[in-house]
């Protein structure tokens, strides 16, 4: 027997995604008077994105030929699907605005039934912010681009996102939030960069999430004195990386200072933690700090011992023997954004990279939808029990989608709980009866 969340499960979700966009829409398709399924649209797309497959459309439309029925109707509730030739300009035609509730919508949804507990950290959330370059060209590009002149005189085209996601030290998946733009607007003069669009993403999401205690999780770029005060001002807490070229007077400083420390032992090694306290962070700001050093000993079987250093962080939060070891595992969890989340967006299939769409700003609307069929596949890995027992019988990551989109395709199922029952049954296996709770 195996139960599955009412509310978490794909059809409700999608649900969510389409009441969302087909609401937003409303108001837009009044003012630009066009006629054409934007929701239909958008939902095709997340579909392409949920299954990590462009080609899923024509597969839909020869399904509806031949049977009159089609699992994009079934899964994602698509009445006419869209023709391949719209697709990019309708996808143009919606704001990222549009889709921030969903954002919104999916962390409620897991507040509800109390998986969010799960990431809570010292009664906050770690929320990790991170860049990445999702397209790149010499010959590419559109109004929205960042540019770069390379030495040789070519000049690159790129695009980037600033992303958050909450993450816990002990959580495997991770949470995604509604990310930012960084990217050029008309009559811009100066280059967006990824400051810039920190200052414009960290009041948005504390308008999101007012609920939310926030403990910021960044990169030495952010150990700066305005970004600390604005959080301090906020009653908000950070964890910084810094960096000896970042920091030259921080790191002068703890040559002479007096420190705490810490260490504990496993069989394997040993970590020894020491943190220094009201460390000015700079020469030019009246902000102090702690900072925290984290070094790996490894034993050697001829008896010797060489450390390595982990890293250096700075924070406002409590340090002390009994809080080194959580706080340190949550300075490192930050990794989860550039591990967890951009590596399997760029190497799982989910094909972030490519180039989805780059005439009218949807670029950055592919992005949004791709990161929103993620967080979807992050719910199930996190709540769903039968996704949980068809991954494992599948054994890899990869043959469970290769199945999943093969059975998409080519045959119609009246549900997606129907396509993982069949998926396990196929595999050799007794599918399980479920109750939906
Ligand atoms: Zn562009």
């Amino acid at each position: 027997m195996i139960k599955i969340k009412k509310h978490l499960s794909l059809k409700p979700l999608v649900a969510a995604f389409k009441k969302i966009i087909g609401r937003s829409h409303q108001d837009d398709r009044r003012k630009n008077s066009v006629d054409y399924n934007v929701v239909d649209t958008v939902l095709s797309v997340l579909a392409c994105m949920f299954y990590k497959a462009g080609s899923l459309l024509r597969y839909q439309r020869m399904l509806e030929k031949k049977i009159h029925r089609n699992n994009l109707k079934t899964q994602f509730g698509v009445d006419t699907i869209p023709s391949d030739n719209q697709i990019r300009s309708i996808i143009a035609s919606t704001t990222p605005e549009q889709y921030a509730p969903i954002f919104k919508h999916c962390h409620n949804a897991l507040q509800r039934a109390k998986y969010l507990k799960k990431f809570s950290f010292l009664n906050k959330y770690l929320v990790a912010i991170d860049a990445t370059q999702y397209f790149e060209s010499n010959t590419i590009h559109c109004s929205a681009c960042l540019t770069q002149t390379m030495r040789n005189g070519t000049i690159s085209y790129s695009h980037k996102a600033l992303q958050p996601i909450i993450c816990h030290p002990d959580q495997k998946q991770i949470l995604p939030m509604m990310p930012e733009p960084i990217e050029n607007t008309d009559g811009q003069t100066k280059q967006d960069c990824e400051i810039n669009a920190a200052k414009r993403l960290m009041p948005k999401l504390r308008d999101q999430h007012s609920q939310l205690k926030f403990i910021w999780l960044a990169d030495s770029l952010y150990a700066t004195a305005p970004f600390i005060q604005e959080i301090l001002d906020q009653g908000e807490d950070y964890i910084f990386r810094v960096k000896q070229g970042d920091h030259p007077s921080l790191f002068k400083h703890l040559k002479t200072a007096n420190y705490n420390s810490h260490r504990t032992v496993s069989d394997k090694h040993t970590i020894a933690y020491r943190w220094y306290e009201n460390v000015p962070l700079n020469n030019s700001t009246n902000i102090s700090t702690t900072v925290i050093e984290a070094f790996a000993i490894k034993n050697h079987k001829d008896g010797s011992k060489s450390s390595t250093r982990i890293g250096v962080w700075i924070t406002n939060l409590d340090v002390n023997h009994y809080t080194i070891v959580p706080i340190t595992a949550a300075a490192r969890a930050r990794w989860k954004v550039e591990n967890q989340c951009f590596n399997a967006l760029k190497n799982y299939g989910y094909e972030l990279g490519h180039n989805w769409g780059h005439v009218n700003g949807e670029s950055f609307i592919f992005y949004i939808i791709i990161m929103l069929a993620f967080y979807f596949h992050q719910i199930f890995e996190l709540t769903d029990q039968l996704y949980q027992l068809c991954r494992k019988i599948c054994v890899t990551y990869k043959e469970l989608w290769d199945d999943l989109l093969g059975l998409f395709k080519l045959m119609v199922f009246s549900s997606w709980e129907a396509m993982l029952l069949y998926c396990i049954k196929h595999n050799g296996c007794d599918p399980p009866q479920i109750i939906y709770e």
